[in-house]
């Protein structure tokens, strides 16, 4: 189809799905303009192009699943939804418009016993160039790693540039932007210190700079740099996925701990099993468990689920061997209908504990959501995260992916005076984190909140660094504004109503 066969595009500014596309699962409300649902790609980029010479502001937004205000904005909302095809599945390899969903991919891949090796837990309501553009990972990261491990090539549009094919030659205008920057960084000691002090750091926050520094090929380049880019270097419109062997055997164990500390503790030994999921969930996580029917000692304040799937038998005995007289007791979860009820009670656990405890005055907001550190800090920092909010008074629950020194951790914040609270809290929870080494956000990717803290996670070098790549890529700023580079206020538009 020619550009000018290309049918207009729907453009929809009616009250009701204004509002609608004002939220996305973080708690901003900002309203946009105009939205827009474009159903082949041509639309697309007409629609991208119309917006970038107006100087509108455009937020793409997929599932609207991220907790960080990332897929809100003013201007245009250009939904991906109706680009989901999945043009083809091997054993090996998917090829997906952005827009499709991870679990109608995953549906797809598992049918040819073979999986998506990452696998967020809004594996049905999220897509994947949602997944690309936060760096998203899952309950298996901890042997799987993120998205962008297993990126094999992407497609997007930029304005700028029009449309880039990781596949293909790039602008000669943008391959040689990228070079000189490559070429500067690499000679920035403390750039290249900094990205290489990162290495084995889970995080998707600030651009991926690794991908200038470590790659020659202007596609390889593109590729890495686009995850956990939330939308601000171009818009995805295909993504290409590398694929594994599902593995033949696994096996479960619930691990009872004393406490946090005691949990934490645990985790660096039950790394040498290589586990393929390693998660934490604190004393309110546990007591759901045993609200649930699960049986569990008085003592029990922690808990640990472990998944190995290399030689499971032979490693799980070790693994329990190693643990005895350390833990309160490793069970092994043999049964396949009690293992699905544990994944689904950790997927749960966190609406569960958000139905026990909010009410119209007091709220879990996402804001400290997904801190992470050297695994080798875990047991000290989640220490001082907890003394912090003992000192506050608050209730928080800390759970997640331990394994890769991951924690979700979540207050609940009083509703009165809580703009100056929450900017308080946060400032404090990333100061411990970044002097642990640690990263504001190991998957759930920046936005709106964390966005004026990402100049302390770096440092004005690096900072600057990250703003001449977006310079290249989008001078004007209009490619979701304010979730990257932006000195705003993380409460404004932040909002407690549901
Ligand atoms: C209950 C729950 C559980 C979760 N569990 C996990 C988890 O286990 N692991 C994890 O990593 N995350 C998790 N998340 C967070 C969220 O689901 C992920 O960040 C997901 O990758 C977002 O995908 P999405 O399609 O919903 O993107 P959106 O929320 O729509 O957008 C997120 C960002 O990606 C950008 N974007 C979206 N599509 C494109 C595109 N085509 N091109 C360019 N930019 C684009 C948007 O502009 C925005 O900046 C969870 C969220 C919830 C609510």
């Amino acid at each position: 189809m020619s550009p000018k066969e290309v049918p207009a595009f729907e453009v929809l500014k009616d009250e009701s799905t204004l509002i609608r596309f004002s939220r996305d699962m973080s708690g901003y409300q900002v309203k946009p303009t105009c939205v827009a649902m474009p159903s082949i790609e041509a639309e697309l980029y007409r629609l991208v192009e119309a917006a970038w010479r107006r100087g509108v502001v455009i937020t793409t937004r997929g599932g609207g699943s991220n907790q960080s205000g990332s897929a809100v904005g003013k201007g245009l909302i250009l939904g991906t939804r109706k680009l989901n095809a999945i043009i083809s599945v091997s054993r090996d390899l998917a090829r997906v418009q952005a827009g499709a969903w991870h679990g109608d991919l995953m549906r797809r891949v598992n049918e040819l016993n073979s999986m998506i090796p990452y696998d967020p837990s809004s594996s049905l309501f999220c897509t994947i160039g949602g997944n690309v553009a936060t760096n998203a990972t899952g309950l298996r990261g901890v042997k799987y790693g993120s998205v962008d491990r297993w990126l094999n090539s992407v497609r997007l549009f930029n304005p700028r540039f029009g449309i880039l094919d990781s596949r293909k030659e790039l602008p000669d205008e943008l391959t040689r932007g990228l070079m000189q920057l490559k070429d500067r960084f690499q000679e920035d000691g403390e750039i290249v210190a900094k990205f290489k002090a990162r290495k084995g750091l889970k995080s998707s926050s600030g651009y991926n700079l690794s991908a200038l520094l470590d790659y020659d090929d202007p596609g390889q380049i593109l590729i890495h740099l686009m995850s956990g880019s939330v939308g601000t270097l171009g818009v995805l419109t295909e993504v290409e996925l590398k694929l594994i062997p599902t593995p033949t055997e696994r096996a479960l164990f619930l691990i009872l701990c004393r406490g946090l500390k005691e949990a934490c503790h645990a985790v660096p030994d039950i790394l040498r099993f290589r586990p393929s999921s390693l998660e934490l969930m604190d004393s309110y996580g546990t007591a759901e468990l045993a609200k649930a029917g699960w049986k569990m000692p008085d003592e029990a304040r922690a808990s640990l689920i472990v998944e190995l799937d290399e030689d499971p038998v032979r490693m799980g005995k070790a693994l329990g061997e190693q643990l005895a007289n350390r833990v309160i007791k490793t069970t092994e979860i043999k049964r396949p209908e009690r293992q699905s009820e544990l994944w689904r009670m950790r997927g749960e656990m966190l609406l569960r504990i958000r139905r026990a405890y909010e009410d119209a005055r007091h709220r879990f907001i996402p804001f400290a959501d997904d801190l992470a550190v050297p695994v080798d800090q875990l047991e000290p920092f989640v220490d001082e995260i907890l003394r912090l909010f003992e000192k506050e008074g608050l209730m928080v629950i800390i759970y997640g992916h331990v394994g890769e020194g991951n924690v979700h951790v979540r207050p609940l914040v009083p509703v009165e005076g809580w703009q100056e609270r929450l900017r308080r809290l946060a400032k404090e929870c990333f100061h411990i984190t970044f002097s642990y080494g640690g990263s504001m956000t190991g998957e759930h990717g920046m936005g709106r909140n964390r966005a004026p803290f990402l100049i302390e996670e770096f440092g004005e070098r690096t900072y600057q660094a990250f703003r001449e790549l977006k310079d290249l890529f989008d001078p004007d700023d209009l490619l979701n504004r304010g979730t990257m580079l932006s000195a705003i206020d993380m409460t404004e538009g932040l909002s407690f109503e549901h």
